[in-house]
């Protein structure tokens, strides 16, 4: 049966994904449900991922997902008629609470994705095989904005800085010697597909090296150290280890954000963030995990430029307002809202919108067939906001919002 939504906001139900690298509380909290003491809380996914789609209760409580009620109403989404057709959600907003460091990573480009899930399909890999990478055609550019200090892996770090890194520790003389001669690409390269005995050998004549020594989250060799710790014996032989070494570590502060684009080398290690991409779930991954590695993979995907990370402050364009976008890509934006008593946002959707209550209380109002008409949400809770569609958000405590759209 058909189901025609209104061009009203509605209340959006995200998924809760339990990853073992997530933390326990941080998000019950968020989302005022309770916490179990042996189930990570890693990550809660807002959007129409076909995997872990969104979900709406409307009319006499029938419950709709966010892909079905897409594919029955698309003028709630878009205005333009050419795109009717095709038109596929244009993000995913997740809150992400890091306990255990993530994979090393990267992500695909357009041409990249589409020419991957053609030639997986080519060979028959099914989509919840682990050994699929491209589970959809789409690039993935990812931005985040940090809810807590936030500790990441972005981008190769300066030459210099992975000379002095390498050049410090007996056991890494061969590598350091290869990084002097060679360049980045090279060294890098031969340094991820020696053969896994004298990988085996390196990391654990480093590791011996790391141990009477004490370093600050701001050094490489912490977050080594951490992901040794936090991980089982066998798993120390995954060359990822030393690679973090050539990686720049970044810390953002609440509020700050950073765009990762295709082919950038990255890897969360600590905090909390609110995560937004395309619709997308393509990983390339290079190293910590106990998920599918493919190297030659990686290495042919990865951009092996210096990066500067470049961290976008959270300046105010209004009172409380700070928008975030990102010239290298212009598939999503979000905007941080914090109302104050007596101070009240206006907006005319240009494109649809998630908006996700951090902290407070909001009442959203608007005029439907000429009624006044209001929804209110509390912490935790979201709501889809039509295209083209005029409210008024007002509040009576300070209260914290996020969309995207
Ligand atoms: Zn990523």
């Amino acid at each position: 049966m058909k189901n025609n939504f209104n061009k009203q906001p509605y209340l959006l139900h995200g998924k809760v994904r339990n990853y073992d690298w997530g933390g326990y509380d941080f998000i019950p909290k968020l989302l005022g449900i309770n916490s179990q003491p042996n189930t990570p809380h890693a990550e809660y996914w807002l959007g129409a991922h076909e995997q872990a789609p969104s979900t709406i209760n409307f009319d006499n409580n029938i419950t709709m997902n966010l892909c079905d009620m897409l594919q029955d109403n698309p003028a709630y989404f878009t205005q333009n008629t050419q795109e009717i057709r095709d038109y596929k959600f244009p993000f995913l907003l997740k809150i992400l609470d890091v306990k255990k460091m993530l994979s090393i990573q990267i992500h695909p480009n357009l041409a990249e994705a589409s020419t991957g899930y053609e030639a997986e399909n080519k060979h028959q890999i099914p989509f919840n095989s682990p050994l699929r990478v491209f589970k959809d055609r789409n690039h993935k550019p990812e931005m985040m904005i940090a809810l807590s200090k936030f500790w990441l892996i972005h981008g190769f770090a300066p030459q210099d800085i992975i000379n002095s890194r390498l050049s410090k520790y007996q056991s890494l003389k061969k590598i350091a010697d290869d990084f002097d001669n060679q360049h980045l690409e090279t060294a890098f390269k031969k340094l991820m597909l020696l053969p896994k005995n004298a990988q085996t050998e390196i990391i654990h004549d480093f590791l011996l090296e790391l141990e009477p020594l004490h370093f600050d989250k701001n050094s490489a060799e912490f977050w080594i150290k951490k992901y040794t710790q936090q991980v089982s014996k066998d798993l120390l032989n995954d060359i990822g280890i030393i690679s973090i070494l050539y990686f720049n570590i970044v810390a953002l502060n609440y509020k700050e954000s950073i765009f990762q684009a295709p082919g950038l080398p990255h890897a969360y290690l600590e905090g909390q963030n609110i995560e937004i991409m395309t619709n997308s779930d393509n990983v390339i991954r290079g190293g910590l995990t106990v998920k599918h590695i493919d190297i030659n993979l990686f290495l042919e995907h990865l951009n092996f430029s210096e990066t500067i990370p470049y961290v976008y402050k959270p300046i105010e364009t209004s009172k409380g307002l700070v928008e975030y976008s990102f010239k290298e890509c212009n598939a999503f934006g979000a905007t941080w809202l914090e109302l104050s008593l007596e101070q009240s946002y206006h907006c005319i959707t240009s494109k649809v919108e998630i908006m996700l209550c951090i902290q407070g209380l909001v009442r959203l109002a608007y005029i439907f067939e000429g009624q006044a008409c209001f929804i209110t949400i509390s912490k935790g809770e979201a709501l889809l906001i039509p295209i083209g569609f005029e409210y008024h958000l007002t509040t009576k405590e300070f209260s914290i919002l996020v969309k995207s759209y």
